[in-house]
């Protein structure tokens, strides 16, 4: 096991297709446990997404998990869409709750471990969900958000997924309050490489991530003889190395379907990880 995976999200045209199909070839050499596919809310690009895991599965032999959310669907669109996935040999999916689409709400699912709980039910996926490092913004409370993830695990999840953080004190602090809530199930980082810091600050506000000071302050020191990518590099080495160091042996790489820092990702977490086991040999 590699302990990395790749997000993608799917192409918007053929062209874009055809490149990120070369993209996953190229980051399928770090032999990823498993790579995803995003949803479009509401089931926008559906056919999209299982074009995209159907494809990126057979071409790369890594397994392909696809992401599907249900705000804004009926059952019978659910049921349907775990039908084909199953019958395409792709057995994970990435289960969510989505985020509303044109103001409409429709929830076909009480929540989302009743989600989680249906889709089992459908076919025996493995089930992976999301979690929140930082509270999800609608939480209720810190509290009501690891009874969230509780019960999405008590209804057959077997993975989570962090959103993307990067201030790795609050995601220590964060596996400790899951751990002690009787969460038990991996809880693998989200990492986001920094390709737009303007960008990135605009979805951490959405999301209520938190960008520590350390990071403004190396985007605005950009102008003495770094550039952009230079001190997105840096941030992201010094980021996953400490996540390696600390013992997590998984990391999720949001790539935005582009190679280079979600490589840059995966080597050094590759090396952050043998250099910590020789450490530990040396210990013991
Ligand atoms: P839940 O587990 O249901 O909620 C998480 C927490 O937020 C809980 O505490 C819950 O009570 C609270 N909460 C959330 N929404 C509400 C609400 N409306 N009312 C009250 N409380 C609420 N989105 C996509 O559209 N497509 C994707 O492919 C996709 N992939 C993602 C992958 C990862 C790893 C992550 C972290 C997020 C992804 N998202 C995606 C975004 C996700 O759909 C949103 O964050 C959504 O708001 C919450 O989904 P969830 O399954 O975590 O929700």
């Amino acid at each position: 096991m590699s302990g990395i995976s790749f997000e993608y999200f799917p192409g918007r045209s053929e062209k874009a297709s055809n490149q990120l199909a070369e993209t996953v070839k190229l980051l399928a050499q770090f032999q990823p446990d498993f790579q995803s596919v995003t949803y479009g809310a509401g089931g926008s690009d559906r056919n999209g997404t299982l074009d995209a895991v159907r494809r990126f599965q057979t071409e790369t032999g890594v397994r392909t998990a696809s992401h599907l959310t249900f705000t804004g669907s009926s059952q019978d669109d659910i049921r349907s869409f775990a039908d084909e996935l199953w019958n395409a040999e792709i057995r994970q999916i990435v289960a969510l709750r989505g985020d509303p689409r044109d103001g409409s709400d429709n929830l076909p699912f009480e929540d989302t471990p009743a989600f989680v709980a249906a889709l089992k039910e459908c076919h025996p996926f493995e089930i992976a969900v999301a979690c929140y490092p930082e509270i999800h913004p609608k939480a209720k409370s810190s509290e009501a958000d690891i009874e969230v993830l509780k019960a999405k695990q008590d209804a057959g999840a077997s993975l989570a997924i962090t959103q993307f953080f990067f201030d790795n004190s609050v995601f220590y602090e964060f596996v400790e309050r899951a751990r002690a809530a009787d969460i038990t199930i991996p809880i693998v980082p989200g990492i986001l490489p920094i390709y737009n810091f303007a960008k990135v600050c605009e979805m951490a506000e959405q999301c209520k991530t938190h960008i520590p000071d350390h990071v403004h302050k190396a985007f605005s020191d950009e102008t003495m003889g770094s550039s952009a990518i230079e001190v997105a590099s840096e941030l992201l080495k010094a980021q996953v190395h400490d996540l390696a160091c600390a013992g997590f042996e998984a990391i999720h790489i949001y790539t935005l379907n582009k190679v280079e820092l979600a490589k840059l990702a995966a080597e050094t977490f590759n090396s952050a990880k043998e250099l910590h086991q020789q450490n530990k040999r040396k210990v013991a």
